[in-house]
């Protein structure tokens, strides 16, 4: 049998990554998280000292670095030149750094072929913002997940307050609004609904329900 390719596409805090993830585990599929490349390499440009206004260093910083992924124990690691990287781009600067620089064409073609052939080799739930749009226009499954910005706020705001982390809940919202519209309003693959997908909206409900619902899409197809 061919492999099955999944698009899971929305805005920051939609829930994308968790429910991909269960998702994957379900299906026993593999979990392709493309924001983590794009985080990756904002790294590298924070590491060198570069500001998000500087295009030629960043697309020039972004053409030398290597990104690559690798699957432990189901969980996807990325790899920057080698190094795991997990741990250092969850923060705040690395992901209005990682909003910034992805509007950059050389920065987006350079992540495209490995997210492709993932794609290719494998039985892959992805997801990001233009999967479903340009990435894997040929998907099986397409869905945009979203969720009203105050429920995304709230979301992202108990998990930082779980972690012990100071946050101001209109803060969060105010990032959240900002990372929303570069992604949406940048030229080159933007976050768009895709003319086939499945729009869900997960701001009533559960993580369980929004699970199920994609997985029974999943086996319907
Ligand atoms: O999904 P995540 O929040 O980790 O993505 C971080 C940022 O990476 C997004 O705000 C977006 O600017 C960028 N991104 C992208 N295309 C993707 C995935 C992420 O431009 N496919």
């Amino acid at each position: 049998m061919s492999n099955i390719n999944i698009a899971i596409d929305g805005p920051a805090g939609a829930g994308k990554s968790t429910i991909a993830r269960l998702v994957a585990k379900k299906l026993n599929y593999i979990y392709v998280d493309t924001g983590a490349m794009y985080r990756a390499m904002a790294l590298c440009c924070i590491r060198a000292g570069f500001t998000a206004d500087e295009k030629e260093k960043i697309e020039a910083c972004c053409s030398d670095c290597t990104v690559d992924i690798e699957y432990v124990d189901g969980e996807q690691n990325v790899l920057l030149n080698g190094e795991n990287v997990g741990a250092f781009i969850r923060t705040e600067e690395v992901s209005q750094m990682t909003s910034a620089i992805s509007v950059y064409p050389k920065v987006r073609e350079k992540l495209l072929d490995l997210q492709r052939n993932v794609a290719k080799n494998n039985s892959v739930i992805m997801d990001g913002r233009d999967i479903g749009s340009f990435v894997l226009p040929d998907a099986d499954l397409k869905i945009y997940l979203t969720a009203s910005v105050a429920t995304r706020a709230k979301r992202r705001y108990l998990e930082q307050m779980e972690k012990g982390l100071d946050v101001k809940l209109e803060e969060i919202e105010k990032e959240i609004e900002e990372r929303d519209y570069r992604d949406m309003h940048r030229e080159i693959a933007p976050l768009v609904v895709a003319d086939d997908a499945v729009v869900v909206d997960s701001s009533d409900m559960t993580i369980e329900q929004v699970t199920d619902k994609i997985v029974r899409m999943a086996q319907s197809i």
